[in-house]
């Protein structure tokens, strides 16, 4: 059996950051027995990783006849913020990822925003681990040098008609336990010369975050805990309904499949998630929700356009962030402008609804430069100094939602045994924002859920 777990991730293993020495193309064909037979120092030393990996697998192992207690599939930020968590709490984890490195999908399309917990409904999950993940990444940040900056945020009303909405937005926050400050339209001329409103709310605790190096130190510190990770390692489908589940996974670099047992399974494949559940035989179909996918399209600034942006042509620059209150019946935030790390200025994202049905495998990430037309028009609300032609097609990431549009946001899924039945398995759906934020609250209750009996 060691020798079959030894196959199993030996032909899955690759290419990953942490493991520099991995990173030769090709090291996905190595077998054991080819392995043996490599004589290079750089082959040695990748030969002794896998098989530290592998005694390190095999020794921990409930059983000799599973490849790891736990697989997770998907290494986003939420499927690496699971894997560090369950491996922290002893568990031996295989973490799954189709792609070539962790964090090439929604995790790297969004705003990296650390969001401070005020539009969801009070008690909801995106509400609870909001406000939890934001203290919480803020505390991993500064232990771990994960780069942040507490940038605060504006909310802005731009019309008297608009003042009842900011005022209800405030009590929403308060009620989440989120404290606003209100600002008139003067104080906010005085903090940011370039914006125009008639009163705001200004957010304190909203952040931003190198959502990248967030990920990478959860991997490091995943591996570190024992956790193994196998890239360009698709899982296809399976089993799941007994003790021990079965999962078929592809190697992308060879086509072949293979089949790794495993006493529990973690579904964090993000806009793949409800595929990956629909493939799991065991799983009621009933307990799948639905999939809607609205994209959101960002648009950056073109080079010297902030020269002219301020009052009177003025320059302008930016320290908080800058939203305008949503819109009703959106599903978005409103255009609203962000900054990254480097003080580069983005707007949006926007709300595109793709057709029912679309095969979250066939998205279409560009960004059409015809969006840009509503966008001025947004954003000159509250930036009448936009100049035309200053906004640039960026790029676009997309929300996996559980409704669809015109109706009220749903809220985060987290389905283990007591909502499906299914013992030793829990699917994470519908992860859209805050997902970044909450990440490490929302990895302590999929862990936690996962344990749980059926009810
Ligand atoms: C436009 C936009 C803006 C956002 N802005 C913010 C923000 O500012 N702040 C915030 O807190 N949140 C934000 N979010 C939300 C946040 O980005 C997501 O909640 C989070 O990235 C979801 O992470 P994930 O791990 O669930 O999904 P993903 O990052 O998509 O990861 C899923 C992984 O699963 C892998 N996978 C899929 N299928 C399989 C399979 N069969 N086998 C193996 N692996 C598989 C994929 O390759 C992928 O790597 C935003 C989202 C969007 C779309």
């Amino acid at each position: 059996m060691a020798h079959r777990a030894a196959y199993s991730i030996l032909r899955c293993l690759h290419n990953g950051p942490i493991t520099g020495a991995l990173q030769q193309p090709g090291l996905v064909q190595l077998t054991a027995a080819a392995a043996a037979a490599a004589t290079t120092a750089t082959v040695r030393q990748q030969q002794a990783f896998l098989l530290h990996q592998l005694r390190r697998l095999s020794t921990s192992l409930p059983s000799a006849d599973l490849d790891a207690e736990v697989a997770v599939i998907g290494a986003g930020v939420v499927g690496l913020a699971i894997a560090r968590e369950l491996a922290l709490r002893g568990r031996s984890v295989l973490l799954l990822e189709a792609g070539p490195n962790f964090g090439m999908e929604t995790s790297s399309r969004n705003s990296e925003v650390i969001h401070a917990g005020l539009y969801y409904p009070q008690g909801s999950l995106k509400a609870r681990l909001c406000v939890a993940g934001k203290q919480a990444l803020y505390a991993f940040g500064e232990a771990h040098d994960v780069p942040h900056r507490r940038l605060g945020k504006l909310l802005v009303a731009t019309s008297e008609a608009q003042l009842p909405a900011l005022d209800r937005l405030r009590a929403a926050a308060a009620a989440n336990g989120v404290q606003l400050q209100p600002l008139s339209g003067a104080q906010v001329a005085e903090l940011e010369p370039a914006v125009r409103c008639v009163a705001a709310l200004l957010s304190p605790t909203t952040g931003i975050l190198d959502s990248h190096s967030f990920m990478a130190e959860l991997h490091r510190q995943f591996e570190e805990a024992g956790g193994t990770t196998a890239f360009h390692a698709r899982v296809e489908g399976g089993s799941v309904g007994g003790p021990v589940k079965r999962l078929r996974v592809r190697d992308a670099g060879s086509g072949e499949e293979v089949e790794l047992a495993t006493a529990a399974v973690v579904n964090a494949a993000g806009l793949h998630a409800q595929a990956v559940a629909a493939s799991l035989q065991g799983l009621p179909p009933a307990s799948i929700p639905p999939l809607h996918l609205a994209k959101g399209n960002y648009f950056t600034l073109a080079a010297g356009s902030l020269a002219t942006m301020g009052p009177g042509g003025s320059p302008a620059r930016f320290r908080p962030l800058i939203y305008p209150l949503p819109e009703p019946g959106t599903a978005g935030l409103g255009t609203h402008l962000t900054l990254d790390m480097s003080d580069g200025v983005r707007f949006g994202p926007d709300v595109e609804w793709l057709p029912a049905g679309t095969d979250p495998r066939n998205i279409d990430y560009t960004v059409s430069p015809a969006r840009a037309e509503p966008f001025y028009a947004a954003i000159r609300a509250y930036l009448p100094g936009l100049p035309d032609g200053a906004l640039q097609p960026a790029y676009s990431g997309v929300r996996p939602k559980v409704v669809g549009p015109g109706q009220p946001a749903g809220d985060f899924v987290v389905a283990g045994p007591r909502q499906h039945g299914v013992q030793g398995l829990a699917c994470l759906f519908v992860i859209e924002s805050p997902g970044l934020t909450s990440a490490l609250p929302l990895a302590q209750l999929a862990a936690t859920r996962l344990d749980e009996p059926p009810a």
